[in-house]
């Protein structure tokens, strides 16, 4: 299996070599040059977690050592998940919510970013690898967490991670600041997630500061669901989860289901796409955005316009303007037209928009909900079904219900939930309350965690007891001299 740039078609390399390099070298992102085709779903309702991952993930990564690829799935999807089938499938009736956040950092991010490592490492042996590997993650919040905790210590590797100052709930900022293991760094820019994600594809596209990371051996990589060595392992969720309809017997071999997606970077909806056009009968991909409603409006005009002030919305993780992964949409939606991709992305860097004539996109649909509809629909499936849900699980819950009542569609729908509710407790108590009040984020939590009967995980609870070890604050300009500051003081510490 090759991958290839979205912005270069004759720029081909191996699945292994596309998860070191995370980005192509011509700014574009590497996409499966086919796409390939699993049969024989209905098996999938005989099989777990792991056997479903190995399934999807020896697909793509057929250049892998396929013994090595199963036993690192196994050693990725253990008990550091809280439950045994590594995600919930919670069934309310015609409709469903797909718990993706029982991994350690308590968002759907360690559905990937558990693997990730492993990827990682294993590509690096096939390709003979032997610099230090430096990640560098820009964070709406979720993915600096997740990144952090699943690369802690491992050996070879090093992370740094940016994340916005004003851009990420408490909970979160607390969750990345006490993060142990001496080969992690956490650094907070002053501005917003897009401000901290373009920042930091500067630096994969400044040669010069490449050349001179490579000098002192460390060799750039990216945790970001820009590489692919996140989309893959996010595709067996959807197989999953239809597996698992199947094997309840809530639906008939071939029947179509919908899936709506709380949609930041577009990399989750993107996996569901994937698992589309490999065969699982998919209907509609509900794409749900917050505030930051660009997709929304680019789903439904064709035009993509990021000239807006970014809203900071209780769905941090969803806001955001440029969703990078629409990228790998636009390429095999114009059936490979690298050039036009090139010139879209120039557009999009120039002027702030472009436009996609004739865009075929019947594949998806596209809503958002305002922060006053987020509040609603927690409240509201809070009373009529005792389910606390976050706020970006709420925003696709809202996205959901417009969907409904404007499309009539009866078929079995299941919304991802892609984060504890006990990550964002002031937005839910308001929302519950209809009022905000001075309290501290743990108590509400324990509040939370009484009303709702849904247990408090422990690594929650236990943060406000937990050393500050990160407090480096950095402007973007000054990303680069971070970076050097941090390998510096780090060799002088050996
Ligand atoms: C990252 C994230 C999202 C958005 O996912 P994308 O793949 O970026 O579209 C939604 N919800 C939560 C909780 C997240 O952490």
């Amino acid at each position: 299996m090759d991958f290839i740039s979205t912005r270069d078609k004759s720029n081909l390399i191996s699945g292994s070599k596309a998860i070191i390099e995370g980005i192509a070298e011509d700014g574009g992102l590497f996409v499966p040059r086919i796409i390939p085709k699993i049969d024989k779903i209905e098996s999938l309702k005989n099989m777990d977690y792991k056997e479903i991952a190995y399934k999807i993930m020896s697909k793509f990564l057929d250049d892998f050592n396929l013994e090595i690829l199963k036993e690192s799935i196994d050693k990725a999807y253990d008990d550091k998940f809280s439950k045994k089938e590594i995600c919930s499938l919670v069934d309310f009736g015609e409709l469903y919510f797909l718990e993706l956040f029982h991994g350690p950092t308590f968002a759907f991010k360690d559905m990937a970013l558990s693997i990730l490592p492993y990827l990682l490492k294993q590509s690096m042996e096939a390709n003979e690898e032997d610099k230090e590997i430096l990640i560098l993650t820009a964070t709406s919040g979720d993915t600096g967490k997740a990144a952090l905790e699943n690369f802690a210590n491992v050996e070879g590797i090093k992370i740094i991670v940016f994340f916005p100052e004003d851009g990420v709930s408490e909970i979160q900022k607390l969750q990345m600041r006490t993060q142990e293991g001496d080969n992690t760094f956490v650094v907070s820019i002053n501005g917003n997630f897009d401000d901290a994600q373009n920042g930091v594809k500067e630096i994969f596209n400044d040669k010069e500061f490449i050349e001179e990371l490579n000098e002192e051996n460390y060799k750039l990589s990216s945790a970001n669901s820009i590489n692919i060595g996140r989309l893959i392992p996010q595709i067996v969720y959807y197989f999953y989860t239809y597996g698992k309809l199947l094997g309840d017997g809530k639906i008939k071999d071939g029947e179509k289901i919908n899936f709506v997606v709380p949609t930041g970077n577009f990399g989750n909806i993107l996996a569901g796409y994937y698992s589309k056009k490999m065969g699982l009968p998919i209907n509609k991909l509900i794409c749900a955005s917050n505030d930051n409603n660009v997709l929304t409006k680019f789903i439904n005009t064709g035009i993509y316009d990021r000239r807006k002030k970014l809203a900071l919305t209780s769905s941090p993780s969803m806001d955001i303007l440029i969703s990078s992964n629409l990228e790998r949409l636009l390429y095999h939606l114009s059936g490979g037209n690298d050039l036009l991709i090139k010139d879209l992305m120039i557009k999009l860097e120039r002027d702030g928009v472009y436009e996609l004539e004739n865009l075929d996109i019947k594949d998806f649909k596209g809503y958002y909900a305002n922060e006053e509809e987020v509040s609603e629909s927690i409240k509201k499936v809070f009373e009529e079904k005792d389910y606390l849900m976050d706020p970006h699980t709420a925003v696709a819950y809202s996205a959901y219900e417009k969907y409904r009542k404007e499309s009539k569609d009866p078929r079995k729908t299941v919304i991802i939930s892609t984060a504890s509710p006990f990550k964002f407790p002031s937005k839910i108590e308001s929302s519950l309350e209809n009022k905000i009040e001075d309290k501290n984020e743990f108590e509400i939590i324990n509040k939370l965690g009484k009303i709702s009967k849904q247990e408090i995980p422990e690594n929650i609870k236990n943060l406000k007891d937990k050393d500050i070890l990160h407090k480096t604050k950095c402007e973007k300009e000054d990303i680069k001299d971070i970076i050097r500051d941090f390998l510096l003081k780090d060799e002088k510490n050996d």
